[in-house]
């Protein structure tokens, strides 16, 4: 029996065939020798999180190299396993990759015995050495999978370690997946980190959104059909659509303004995507003179795009019955690559170094 029947290594054929594929497979009998008998402590077998960690980084878009070792990153931290050995029975990439991720998890040691509340700067050159200390961006994304699945089942630890973990997350590894343009990592990373850490707050913020949710449902609807019939007035074509929320941007957002649950302007989210450039001002012309735009709300990230690249125009305007509204208004094709996920950084190959 081959091995992508076993337990669930059956989408690997959906991103791998022929020589990649068989490298993959060969790097789970691998792990799965070599973790045998391991359990996490949620009680799963231990190759369960190299599966998952491994699956993230095809879902991602990696080559099969870096998927073999997201198979295999724990194997030289964990078990009697070489690096020595991995680039004899796998190849120097692969090896390199392990070898990269093994070496980063002295970031974490190193932040185990910073103070209980880091300063923002100490987190800042902690990301920075973290990004020096590798030279392929893809061991950077194999530890962000790790964190990720690691956050996912984070509840069988004990409570101190959860919140050391979780606030390492919120402090170095959700920054980073911002840095990288990895939307989808970074908020799960950030609404984990924060549920761990602060679970008060998070539970009462969860609360409030969902108590509101039918209410706010029905208002983004109506707002919803209101601007899509101004745009296809003007000639302008586009699809207009709620967005999701995430429960940490939304505090963070109190904290630095100071306010209420109330006054979160995205809490009533829209999204606008149009063909061209052109498009998206004419579309923030009309999302500005159907409702009165907020002083100091609008930023152009297409004319001056953020670090990691996001494109889009943001803007916040008193919607109907004086409630506040934001839009993001963008092209199909940035919206393609903010939803893909797709790394900048890793467009166009794996191989490509990172350069932030
Ligand atoms: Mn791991």
């Amino acid at each position: 029996m081959g091995v992508i029947e076993e337990r669930s290594l059956t989408w690997v054929t959906d991103y791998f065939s022929g020589s990649e594929l068989e490298l993959v497979e060969r790097a789970y009998r691998q792990a799965l020798d070599a973790h045998n008998g391991q359990r996490r402590a949620s009680g799963e077998p231990y190759i369960d999180h190299c599966i998952e960690v491994s699956r993230m980084l095809a879902e991602l878009g990696l080559d099969h190299r870096a998927v073999a070792a997201g198979l295999l990153h724990d194997v030289v931290e964990d078990t009697d396993l070489t690096v020595e050995q991995i680039r004899e029975r796998f190849d120097d990439e692969v090896a390199r990759l392990v070898d990269g991720v093994t070496k980063l998890a002295y970031i974490d040691t190193m932040s185990k015995m910073g103070s209980r509340d880091m300063e923002a700067q100490e987190a800042e050159s902690l990301r920075k050495m973290f990004l020096a200390m590798v030279d392929d961006v893809r061991v950077v994304l194999i530890k962000l999978a790790d964190r990720l699945h690691n956050m996912r089942t984070l509840s069988s630890l004990p409570p101190d370690r959860r919140e050391r973990i979780a606030r390492e997350t919120l402090e170095i590894f959700a920054p980073l997946a911002n840095r990288l343009g990895i939307w989808q990592i970074k908020w799960e990373l950030e609404d984990l980190g924060f549920r761990h850490y602060d679970p008060e707050t998070y539970y009462h913020i969860a609360h409030l959104i969902n108590e509101r949710q039918e209410e706010r449902e029905n208002y983004i609807q109506r707002v919803i059909a209101e601007l899509q019939a101004r745009l296809r007035l003007e000639g302008i074509s586009a699809v207009v659509e709620g967005r999701p929320k995430h429960i940490y941007s939304i505090y963070r957002k109190m904290r630095r303004k100071g306010v209420d649950f109330d006054q979160i302007y995205d809490v009533r989210g829209l999204r606008v995507i149009v063909d061209s450039v052109q498009d998206c001002y004419a579309a923030l012309g009309v999302v500005h003179s159907l409702w009165k735009p907020i002083p100091g709300q609008f930023d152009d990230f297409i004319a001056t795009p953020k670090d990691n690249m996001y494109q889009s125009l943001h803007t916040a305007v008193v919607g109907p019955e004086g409630k506040t509204v934001e839009a993001q208004i963008r092209t199909r094709e940035m919206h393609r690559r903010i939803r893909d996920r797709v790394p900048l950084a890793i467009q166009g190959g794996g191989q490509t170094r990172h350069c932030l």
